[in-house]
């Protein structure tokens, strides 16, 4: 994968969606087709020999590349969403991100202690949205739990909130 390549196709738009943040859009990346192949392609290279038997997405951006990495890693994918949107039983956990307080939610059964997950979102801001997720997956208890973004932006130091141990690895570093 050309990182430069992938980094130009990133589109920066401040101010949104509150002043001061400075949003880093995969809209532009998702669109170019060579962008897409090259980064799907490096994704399923870094996982292929994982095991992985569930892509878990965060809502929404997080939906687009685990749903494609999960067929082509030929595993399954399962969707965490903001409160209220799963049918069935869920399990739910808040945090603080970038902009306030937030609850995600997932099926209670969506996940099994055979899995081999692997979680997935665009991008790692102070790292709250994923730590949350990884707490979610902990009612499951599933085998191993690998962590994986688009983008991770540095300065920010959300990597630093993951327990030691967890494999977190992201795409491109801003
Ligand atoms: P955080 O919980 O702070 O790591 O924030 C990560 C979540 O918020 C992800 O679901 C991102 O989609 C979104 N997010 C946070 N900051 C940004 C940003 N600067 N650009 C794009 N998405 C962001």
């Amino acid at each position: 994968m050309d990182e430069e390549f992938i980094k130009k196709q990133i589109r920066d738009v401040m101010d949104f969606p509150i002043k001061g943040i400075v949003f880093k859009d995969i809209t532009t990346l998702l669109k170019n087709a060579d962008a897409l192949q090259s980064v799907v392609q490096e994704l399923y290279e870094r996982y292929k020999d994982k095991g992985i038997t569930k892509v878990v997405g965060i809502e929404s951006r997080g939906f687009v590349m685990a749903s494609i990495l999960a067929y082509k890693l030929k595993a399954g994918f399962v969707p965490i969403r903001k409160p209220g949107k799963l049918p069935a039983l869920t399990w739910s956990e808040s945090y603080d991100n970038e902009y306030g307080r937030d609850t995600i939610e997932i099926h209670q059964d969506a996940i099994s202690t055979d899995d081999v997950v692997l979680l997935h979102d665009d991008v790692l801001a102070t790292g709250g949205t994923m730590l949350a997720a990884y707490r979610l997956l902990g009612h499951s208890a599933p085998r191993c739990i690998y962590v994986n973004f688009l983008v991770e932006l540095e300065a920010l130091g959300g990597r630093k909130a993951f327990p030691s141990g967890l494999e977190v690895d992201s795409l491109i570093k801003c």
